[in-house]
């Protein structure tokens, strides 16, 4: 990410892309919020600066992508973020969405397994780390999860997952939320939402249909 400035034609876009956003059944005003506060062009190359604010996901480093915004905004508002939220994103990749926790006063624990992606979270501490030091980086496997910072209330993966990983469900409050793209027969990703009932089981909601780059276990291999 690049701290650039943000002009009165970005937050133009923005407040568009919001007005958009609510066409397309995104309800939380605190979801709506957020995106109308988070530059998405300071996660992108200079290159994307004009079309930053279109609803589209756009390549990042290590042949990643950030997420679509319809996508962002649709799994934050399955997670019913509330202010001081103990979060555990899986899938650092642009930042973005760490950022839209943050801004909506949840503390962030995001895992990343490309090492290129995990250097650049320095940058997130210089540009937003007085606004938002509850947001803490890890690079390693996102199967494995942090035992060390368990338990969540709520987990997001930002990756398509082949199943449900026992480990992240293990580091999953009771009463907890886990939002979850899960790999369907045909190529694309069902979106989960799976709340830990009292006896540890999962009451499982399904929603939309999206598409994600893979969760891929261990750290990445240089090339
Ligand atoms: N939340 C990101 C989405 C990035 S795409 C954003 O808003 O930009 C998904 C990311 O998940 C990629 O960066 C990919 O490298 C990462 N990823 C895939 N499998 C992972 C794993 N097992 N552990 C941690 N990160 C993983």
């Amino acid at each position: 990410m690049r701290k650039t400035e943000d002009t009165f034609l970005h937050k133009g876009l923005r407040n568009k892309l919001v007005e958009l956003l609510k066409t397309k059944s995104i309800t939380d005003q605190n979801v709506l919020d957020a995106i109308g506060a988070i530059p998405r062009h300071f996660f992108l190359d200079s290159a994307f600066d004009k079309i930053a604010y279109e609803d589209r996901a756009f390549p990042i480093d290590a042949d990643q992508t950030i997420s679509q915004p319809y996508t962002v905004a649709y799994q934050t508002q399955l997670l019913k973020i509330k202010k001081g939220d103990k979060v555990l994103e899986i899938g650092t990749g642009s930042m973005y969405q760490t950022a839209i926790l943050a801004a909506m006063g949840a503390h962030v624990y995001t895992i990343e397994r490309q090492q290129a992606l995990a250097l650049k979270t320095g940058q997130f501490k210089q540009i937003f780390g007085n606004v938002f030091p509850e947001v803490h980086f890890f690079y390693g496997d996102g199967f494995l999860g942090i035992p060390q910072q368990a338990p969540f209330d709520k987990i997001i993966i930002t990756a398509a997952a082949p199943t449900v990983p026992e480990k992240l469900w293990e580091q999953l409050k009771f009463k907890g939320i886990m939002v979850i793209p899960v790999d369907e027969s045909d190529g694309a990703q069902r979106m989960l939402r799976l709340t830990k009932k009292k006896d540890g089981l999962a009451k499982r909601e399904s929603f939309e249909e999206f598409s994600f780059v893979p969760m891929l276990e261990g750290k990445a291999v240089k090339k």
